[in-house]
């Protein structure tokens, strides 16, 4: 099962998805990307637990 973080679920605007095969991938891919396109430094606590909340099963490809 793919899991999945939307940026903009936390960043609005940004068109970022992270995804994993588990969630501490999604966080790592997560990490790394607010890190250098959103200028973080460090991930602050209240924004790793809404990222995690965020993380869901990625939507099976449509075709
Ligand atoms: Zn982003």
């Amino acid at each position: 099962m793919v899991r999945e973080l939307r940026c903009a679920d936390l960043m609005p605007g940004c068109n970022f998805v992270a995804q994993g095969k588990d969630d501490s991938e999604v966080m790592k891919k997560t990490a790394e990307h607010a890190k250098s396109v959103h200028k973080m430094i460090a991930i602050a606590m209240d924004v790793e637990k809404k990222a995690r909340a965020s993380i869901r099963d990625a939507a099976p490809a449509a075709t």
